[in-house]
């Protein structure tokens, strides 16, 4: 059974159609990319993946509960409990330290202060960020910064990591020191991945690629890979 799916999904913003019945199951533990050209639906299919956004029409299921018809307060404690996410720019909160922001997500769900800083520390090593947890995000690297923020995903062992461009504002080396980090860290914790990204490169290290066109989603196919 899938963990995570969406099943005939559209959702248009206004007058823009963005979704247009796509359909996605992904398995449990599988890291999926979705690929697909800029404006083709994929962040939007990622957010309603992960109950940010309510489609219009169709159907999003998580763990054999459909949650698109939840409100808007279940599908908050939702991504709060089950979910993490990795944005393209890292979004870490500046006035906070590394270790304070990785701890957030712990601090938001009601974990004591103690404990979640000590939850929070145990990562910094893992992502080869010995010694940063007292810095701001204003003092570390766009690399380092973007592993605090992979860190943060992960801190509350989600059942799904969703990162959307995750790699998106680092160079190629520094992407790929990223990447390898999240799907080591995936795969040692069994967390399903969601992965949107343009970059082939990028989407080389999930275990399937989906191309979401025009609003669908299809399965990678050698032409949809040279088009
Ligand atoms: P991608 O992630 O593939 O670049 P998006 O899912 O961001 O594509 O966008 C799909 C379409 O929906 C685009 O035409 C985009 O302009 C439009 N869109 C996305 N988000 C919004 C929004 N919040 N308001 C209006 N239009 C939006």
């Amino acid at each position: 059974m899938s963990i995570i799916a969406a099943h005939d999904v559209a959702l248009s913003f206004g007058a823009t159609p963005a979704l247009r019945g796509a359909g996605l199951a992904v398995e449990p533990g599988e890291i999926v990319a979705i690929m697909g050209p800029s404006g083709s639906g994929k962040s939007t299919l990622l957010h309603c993946l992960a109950g940010i956004l309510v489609p219009d029409r169709g159907e999003i299921h998580f763990d054999g509960r459909r949650i698109d018809t939840l409100g808007e307060a279940e599908r908050s404690a939702l991504r709060r409990d089950r979910f993490g996410f990795v944005f393209q720019f890292g979004q870490l909160v500046p006035e906070l330290t590394a270790e304070e922001n990785v701890a957030l997500p712990l601090l938001l769900g009601g974990v004591r202060r103690a404990e979640a800083v000590r939850s929070a520390r145990e990562w910094f090593p893992r992502l080869g960020l010995d010694r940063l947890e007292g810095r701001r995000s204003g003092e570390l690297s766009g690399g380092q910064a973007q592993r605090v923020a992979l860190a943060r995903g992960l801190v509350g062992r989600p059942r799904v990591l969703f990162a959307d461009e995750p790699t998106g504002a680092l160079d190629s080396l520094t992407g790929e020191q990223v990447m390898d980090l999240m799907v080591d860290a995936a795969r040692a914790e069994g967390t399903t991945v969601v992965l949107v990204t343009h970059e082939p490169r990028v989407a080389a290290y999930a275990d399937r690629e989906v191309v979401v066109r025009d609003g669908k989603a299809y399965p990678l196919t050698a032409e949809a890979a040279v088009s």
